[in-house]
């Protein structure tokens, strides 16, 4: 046994550790001893076992507690790991070492022992070995702990989500070094998977924002690689992608309406603001971050911002953000409503007054008639009660639904009872011109004599009954889109129905636009496109002959162009326009062949002449109107344009704000919006818009007439 013993003493002190365990081995078969199993643990440390060494010294100390050498060489060891408790005999669980301990020095190890394991170590890892890899490095900590050792160690457990010892590891690099950054960023990140946003935040804030970023991108691709966790405000936006649109509560008709019509994202933001607010610090922040680089592609998420920011009372920055979600879908009522109140809310801090003052008082005592006599039929056979870019509501489908069905539906007594309980729910309190230039009737006086008589009989507007027998006075026919002419505020593109499109047409809506002119007063076309540039539409007229229909009139809107006495002759028009709108937007040749892609400035003026020499030379007796779409691209042409209609004599002018109808990007529209005050050109807008012309009683300034009240009220 002693030559055994004495080999491997030889043996190691050659670096032959394997060979020299085989020898203390057969030794401790034949008879152990506290030394032996001292040579033994000695040789296993030497090798890289720092587990079989530890218990090979307890062994040897077990046997003989006076063996010094065993004794030192156990403590040196546990300090490498930090147990002291392990020392004096104790079975305890080990614990974290302590910053600022004697750098260990085994009498066993070789110098070289833990680069040659932590090599091992790093080879594991680049093999994806990450298990394997963690426990070797456990050991070269073991043997000798420095933070770029303990950093690895971390970012392996990161690895195997184990997020606790990953934790641990990265507290260990700092209290190794205090000045590293990239430690506390990875800590920091670390905590706010865990949800410990406070301490996070404390992390956090003793790097900087380069380092934090840089290391938040390492953590969070180590823990997507393992496919385990995601980051948090990932989670959020991919939780956000689950909320339905629409209150699921509602009854499905309505769900189908607000999805199509897109009016009321109420529901969304609600929940969407409920997630939100679980968040805290930098986890909110960031959220908040995320949600405005996606706003292009979702605007209610813009709403979402804008009622953070109005609940945190950022009136400045809610605002922008609601006039972006307003400006992307112009016909949402809920992004609309918030507007109206963060709007007041920033005019009662700065003590100025604001439009939308007193504007349900307003409304509570007034009365609209629209919604019991107009029908208008859009492109996709959707029926409505007024415009839909006002009231987005529809009330049914022509090409499904009778008449009879769509005039008296659900829908349909929904908003007229919304008229008479005052709300006017329904009914957009920007877009609407009746509302934003406060026109409507009041609820108290008899409604003015409408196009049809059994309205007018109604008298007073609490008379009125929420189901109306007869069918609508007005027909507003809206679905046919051909048109001459191809301006940037309203289509990217010349549209000219095919033949199909035509048949389509003409299989969808002839028999019920046929079947509701029989009663209606009022046939008003075309809301979409040129009536005269299509085909279809002037077979219809056609069809609406003065025999077949004597009492029907006709309410024209046209740009103008084809608008002649040939178009008069051809579709025996004379005596049977009631009134005629002329969509002009400019009174300068130069802004005309910009807003009117395809048309001639003098052609259109010719054809005012024309209309108006119908009327003052040979009897005709219809309304004359000229309208103009204000955007950036027009706007110094008002007071001009309102020059242009005296000399033809219109009896009114209306102007209305720009809109987006879905075909520009928010930067394309951004450029035409210069009603928004952050338009570079907005407060010339506001100088134009002070113009005495403007002033002159045939103006209607419609959705305008806000921007034109004292400074101070022209927030929204
Ligand atoms: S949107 Fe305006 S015009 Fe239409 S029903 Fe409402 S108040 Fe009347």
């Amino acid at each position: 046994m002693a030559e055994a013993h004495q080999r491997g003493i030889e043996l190691f002190a050659q670096g032959q550790y394997q060979e020299a365990i085989g020898c203390f081995e057969e030794c401790l078969r034949q008879a152990e001893t506290s030394e032996i199993w001292n040579d033994w643990a000695t040789a296993q440390f030497a090798s890289g076992r720092v587990w079989e060494a530890r218990q090979g010294l307890k062994r040897a100390l077990q046997l003989n507690p006076q063996n010094i050498q065993a004794a030192e060489n156990l403590r040196r060891l546990v300090a490498l790991a930090g147990s002291p408790q392990e020392c004096s005999g104790e079975n305890q669980p080990k614990q974290e070492p302590q910053r600022g301990g004697k750098e260990p020095v085994c009498s066993a190890a070789t110098p070289d022992a833990d680069e040659e394991l932590y090599q091992r170590a790093a080879k594991l890892r680049s093999q994806g070995e990450f298990r394997a890899a963690a426990d070797l490095l456990e050991q070269v900590l073991d043997l000798r702990e420095t933070s770029p050792r303990w950093r690895e160690w971390a970012s392996l457990q990161l690895a195997l989500d184990d997020l606790a010892q990953a934790e641990r590891g990265f507290r260990r690099v700092i209290n190794l070094n205090p000045q590293d950054t990239s430690a506390m960023a990875n800590l920091a990140v670390l905590l706010e998977y865990l949800g410990r946003y406070e301490e996070a935040d404390s992390w956090a804030n003793s790097c900087s924002e380069g380092v934090l970023n840089q290391q938040r991108t390492a953590v969070e691709n180590l823990l997507q690689l393992v496919g385990r966790r995601k980051p948090i405000v990932d989670e959020l936006l991919e939780d956000i992608r689950t909320i339905p649109s629409e209150d699921p509560s509602l009854p499905p008709a309505m769900i189908r309406a607000i999805r199509a019509m897109r009016f009321d994202s109420g529901y969304f933001v609600e929940k969407c603001l409920e997630r939100l607010s679980k968040l805290r610090g930098r986890a909110f922040s960031r959220a908040l971050q995320a949600l405005e680089m996606k706003v292009e592609t979702d605007y209610r998420l813009s709403i979402v911002l804008g009622c953070y920011y109005m609940q945190a009372e950022d009136y400045e920055t809610a605002l922008r953000h609601l006039r972006s979600a307003c400006d992307q879908n112009p016909g949402d009522l809920f992004a609309e409503g918030a507007l109206i109140t963060c709007s007041r809310r920033q005019a009662a801090r700065t003590g100025a007054s604001s439009e939308f003052e007193g504007l349900e008082a307003y409304l509570a005592a007034s009365f609209c008639e629209t919604p019991w006599h107009h029908l208008e039929i859009s492109w996709d056979g959707n029926t409505f009660l007024c415009c839909p870019s006002w009231l987005p509501l529809w009330v049914g489908n022509s090409r499904m639904q009778s008449l009879e069905e769509i005039w008296n539906s659900d829908f349909a007594v929904e908003i007229r009872k919304s008229i008479l309980d005052g709300s006017f729910r329904f009914c957009s309190k920007v877009h609407c011109p009746r509302i934003a230039g406060r026109t409507l009737p009041q609820r108290t006086s008899n409604v003015p004599a409408g196009e049809r008589t059994p309205i007018s009989a109604f008298g007073r507007s609490s008379e009125f009954p929420t189901r109306v027998s007869g069918g609508p006075g007005k027909l507003v026919l809206a679905y046919d889109r051909t048109c001459n002419l191809a301006c940037p505020q309203c289509r990217r593109n010349f549209h000219v129905a095919g033949r199909a499109e035509q048949e389509s047409m003409d299989r969808d809506y002839l028999p019920l636009v046929l079947h509701a002119a029989q009663n209606a007063e009022t046939l008003y076309l075309n809301g979409a496109g040129e009536t005269f540039a299509s085909k279809h539409s002037r077979h219809l007229l056609s069809l609406l002959t003065r025999e077949q229909f004597p009492q029907l009139k006709f309410l024209l809107i046209s740009n103008g162009q084809v608008l002649n006495e040939r178009a008069f002759r051809e579709f025996d028009l004379f005596g049977r326009v009631q009134s005629i709108q002329v969509s002009a937007d400019a009174a300068r040749q130069e802004t005309y062949r910009i807003v009117r892609r395809g048309g001639d400035f003098q052609r259109l003026l010719s054809n005012l002449a024309f209309l108006d020499d119908l009327r003052r030379a040979r009897g005709e007796k219809y309304r004359l109107e000229l309208s103009f779409v204000v955007s950036s691209l027009n706007f110094r042409d008002m007071p001009e344009f309102v020059q242009l209609g005296r000399k033809f004599h219109v009896d009114s002018i209306l102007f209305t704000i720009v809109r987006n109808w879905g075909h520009l990007s928010l930067a394309e529209f951004e450029k035409l919006n210069v009603p928004n005050p952050a338009h570079p050109e907005h407060q010339e807008f506001l100088r134009v818009l002070e113009s005495s012309e403007l002033s002159d009683p045939i103006v209607d300034c419609g959705s305008v007439a806000p921007y034109r009240r004292p400074a101070g009220r022209r927030d929204a």
